[in-house]
């Protein structure tokens, strides 16, 4: 089991599959930030910009630093925009030996292998 996920509703956070609300009425997102540390939830990814990461209009969460999963526990191929912190994509999804990522913010490609650990 990996962390709940939430998602992020004005002062409160909520689980991102039932919707069911887990604490209501931060003071600020650092507030937030902290609880989060501290229990097993996990927030959705955001861009340099504090803009959330989308993939088929669902956000994405990263696990243990690396792993990048759907809300669905699907994980999924991406990397982090070392430019905008933007959602960074396969270039070529058929081509297993490349790994040219490519920000769907900003357009910047960029070679995963820089930016994310193998495991
Ligand atoms: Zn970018």
């Amino acid at each position: 089991m990996g962390p709940t996920k939430a998602i992020v509703k004005g002062q409160a956070l909520c689980e991102a599959v039932s919707g069911k609300l887990i604490r209501d009425g931060f003071a600020s997102r650092q507030a937030m930030e902290d609880y989060v540390r501290q229990h097993y939830v996990a927030m959705p990814v955001l861009d340099n910009a504090g803009k959330p990461w989308q993939l088929d209009g669902k956000p994405i969460y990263c696990l243990h630093g690396v792993q990048y999963e759907t809300v669905d526990d699907q994980k999924v191929h991406l990397a982090r925009c070392p430019d905008c912190g933007g959602m960074g994509i396969r270039a070529d999804e058929l081509t297993v030996d490349s790994d040219c990522i490519r920000c769907t913010a900003c357009g910047h490609e960029f070679d995963a292998r820089l930016e994310m650990m193998e495991t």
